[in-house]
Protein backbone atom coordinates (compact mmCIF):
# COMPACT_ATOMS: atom_id res chain seq x y z
CA UNK A 1 0.00 0.00 0.00
CA UNK A 2 3.35 2.35 0.12
CA UNK A 3 4.27 4.21 -2.52
CA UNK A 4 8.29 5.28 -3.35
CA UNK A 5 8.45 9.34 -4.05
CA UNK A 6 11.11 11.62 -3.54
CA UNK A 7 10.97 13.94 -0.64
CA UNK A 8 12.93 17.52 -1.47
CA UNK A 9 13.22 17.72 2.20
CA UNK A 10 14.54 14.50 3.52
CA UNK A 11 16.72 14.85 -0.21
CA UNK A 12 15.84 10.84 -0.80
CA UNK A 13 13.28 8.66 -1.87
CA UNK A 14 10.95 7.86 1.19
CA UNK A 15 7.26 6.26 1.20
CA UNK A 16 4.30 7.44 1.12
CA UNK A 17 1.94 6.57 4.49
CA UNK A 18 -1.22 7.57 5.88
CA UNK A 19 -1.59 8.90 8.79
CA UNK A 20 -4.26 7.10 10.72
CA UNK A 21 -4.63 7.71 14.71
CA UNK A 22 -5.07 4.42 16.14
CA UNK A 23 -6.43 5.91 19.19
CA UNK A 24 -9.84 7.74 17.45
CA UNK A 25 -9.80 4.27 15.40
CA UNK A 26 -9.89 2.11 18.94
CA UNK A 27 -12.41 4.79 20.58
CA UNK A 28 -14.43 4.25 17.73
CA UNK A 29 -14.92 0.80 17.52
CA UNK A 30 -15.48 0.06 21.08
CA UNK A 31 -18.19 2.59 19.96
CA UNK A 32 -19.50 0.86 17.05
CA UNK A 33 -17.45 -1.66 14.56
CA UNK A 34 -19.15 0.56 11.94
CA UNK A 35 -17.82 3.47 12.57
CA UNK A 36 -14.71 2.35 13.43
CA UNK A 37 -14.45 0.79 10.03
CA UNK A 38 -15.70 3.90 8.69
CA UNK A 39 -13.08 5.80 9.84
CA UNK A 40 -10.21 3.17 8.55
CA UNK A 41 -11.99 3.20 5.27
CA UNK A 42 -12.10 7.32 5.78
CA UNK A 43 -8.23 7.41 6.30
CA UNK A 44 -7.30 4.78 3.81
CA UNK A 45 -9.14 6.61 0.79
CA UNK A 46 -9.58 10.50 1.98
CA UNK A 47 -6.93 11.18 4.04
CA UNK A 48 -3.37 12.67 1.99
CA UNK A 49 -0.19 10.57 2.34
CA UNK A 50 3.15 11.95 3.50
CA UNK A 51 6.79 11.70 3.94
CA UNK A 52 7.03 8.79 6.41
CA UNK A 53 9.80 10.64 7.72
CA UNK A 54 9.25 14.08 7.72
CA UNK A 55 5.34 14.18 6.96
CA UNK A 56 5.49 16.32 3.81
CA UNK A 57 2.46 16.34 1.72
CA UNK A 58 2.19 13.92 -0.89
CA UNK A 59 1.43 16.73 -3.44
CA UNK A 60 5.04 18.52 -2.50
CA UNK A 61 6.92 15.22 -3.49
CA UNK A 62 8.59 14.26 -6.78
CA UNK A 63 8.67 10.94 -8.63
CA UNK A 64 11.11 8.99 -7.12
CA UNK A 65 14.84 9.14 -8.58
CA UNK A 66 16.66 6.51 -9.17
CA UNK A 67 20.06 7.61 -10.12
CA UNK A 68 22.99 8.16 -7.81
CA UNK A 69 24.41 10.78 -6.12
ZN1 LIG B 1 10.55 13.52 3.86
Amino acid sequence: MSELRYCPKCGKNTYLKVKINWIIFILLLIFTIVLGLVYLLYCVLAKPKVCEQCKTRANAMEPPRFNAQ
